[in-house]
């Protein structure tokens, strides 16, 4: 493990310095409960990095303490859900305002060497100087002790001081997290998963709004999608899933996607089947303890998703079913995967819903009722479970 490094005398030890929005405006019962879980996670993403660090909490902040590296442990907390924002960051103790302008203008003096910067200050606990009186003195210092200009409205580095009691945290990188709430923070979801970017999307949506969400595949024997959607699963699994293990039940839809093909007309073949994916979801969720259904469904993207055909496949059931995506553009959600890392992955799907024939954008609903009752319970469907990792 590293020593904190020694300086003038004093210690300015090596931290990440953690965020969280939501979790503070939870009461005052849910809050450590929270706050607990968040940090617990942290851990867990440091160490399948293979980083050391002591996880604490620290009014309303985490604090990861000798990490053993303190940027790459500011990356990893910074995918982790329920985090706002990381910093690389050296903690420091201090006796007052003027020996904390000292440490401040002698830890940046170096780091703003002929740059136009501005300081930051942020404080809570009691104090006899307020956050303004701590941008002014260290802002003057470093002026006097460099060659550097002030520039508070278009800063090329910006020195930020925050305050706690008697230790200041001073750092200059912020590395945006994905926010949300920790996972495991809400009830259980199920989402269909395809493996294509809309229901990826919608699963890691879902996930950072706290939902330990697990998956159900519809299997139509293409087994190179089967294993793409896995191969996805796995990987969003070890990149974001902390506190649990991810599963996805699959389906055997084989035997229903020929009633389908057998039996209803043409253009109403996919809206059939996609209720029948809702209708096998719902009995799995039920089942098995999941409060809700999710779908990649988006507005409009294509026939089965204008807001009629959607009436039509959702109308009528028992649990709610949530379309993380659906205010979204295809470039979007492709936007959103590829930052979540899963771009190149989720590109490798294949398309296996071949039933021949689009269906009709504007869907009827009593002749949808009509072709719904030609397949339902007219097929056999068999479920097994693949154990994905967290
Ligand atoms: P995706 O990008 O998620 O594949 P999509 O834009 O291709 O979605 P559709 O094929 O119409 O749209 O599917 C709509 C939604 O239905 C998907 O987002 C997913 O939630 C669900 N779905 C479709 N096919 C399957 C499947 N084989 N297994 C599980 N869910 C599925
Ligand atoms: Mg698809």
């Amino acid at each position: 493990m590293r020593e904190p490094q020694i300086y003038h005398g004093g210690t300015m030890e090596p931290v990440a310095l953690v965020r969280y929005s939501e979790i503070a405006v939870k009461g005052r019962h849910t809050r450590p409960r929270l706050e607990k879980m968040l940090a617990s996670h942290i851990k867990e993403a440091l160490e399948r990095k293979g980083l050391e660090g002591l996880v604490e909490r620290l009014q309303g902040r985490i604090i990861v303490r000798r990490p053993t590296d303190v940027a790459a442990a500011s990356k990893a907390a910074a995918r982790v859900f329920g985090v706002k924002s990381t910093s690389p960051a050296v903690a420091v103790k201090f006796s007052n305002l003027e020996d904390l302008a000292s440490k401040a203008s002698d830890y940046f003096a170096e780091r703003i060497r002929g740059k136009r910067f501005r300081v930051t200050a942020r404080r809570s606990g009691t104090h006899d100087f307020t956050s303004l009186d701590v941008e002014r003195l260290v802002g003057s210092r470093l002026l006097a002790s460099t060659n550097a200009s002030v520039d508070l409205r278009d800063p090329e580095y910006i020195a930020y001081v925050e305050i706690r009691d008697h230790t200041a945290y001073f750092y200059d990188t912020i590395i945006k997290g994905p926010g949300g709430l920790p996972l495991g923070s809400e009830e259980p979801t199920l989402v269909l998963y395809s493996g294509g970017f809309d229901s990826t999307a919608a699963a890691w949506l879902v996930m950072r709004r706290g939902s330990p969400a697990d998956l159900v595949y519809f299997d139509a024997g293409v087994k190179e999608a089967l294993d793409n959607a896995v191969e996805t699963a796995r990987l969003m699994a070890r990149e974001w899933v902390y506190g649990r293990r991810l599963k996805m039940y699959v389906v055997d839809f084989r035997d229903a996607m020929r009633v389908v093909a057998s039996s209803v007309r043409p253009k109403y073949r996919v809206l059939v089947l996609r209720r029948l994916m809702l209708i096998e979801a719902q009995k799995l969720a039920l089942n098995n303890g999941y409060e809700a259904l999710v779908t990649g469904e988006s507005i409009g993207q294509v026939a089965t998703q204008t807001v009629r055909n959607m009436r039509l496949i959702g109308s009528s059931m028992e649990l709610p079913v949530i379309r993380p995506v659906s205010g979204m553009d295809k470039d979007d959600v492709m936007r959103l995967v590829r930052d979540i890392g899963l771009y190149e992955s989720v590109s490798r799907q294949v398309e296996t819903c071949s039933l021949g024939v689009d269906p009709t954008p504007r869907g009827d609903p009593a002749i949808f009722g009509e072709e719904l009752d030609k397949a339902v319970g007219k097929y056999r469907v068999t479920a097994s479970i693949v154990e994905i990792g967290g």
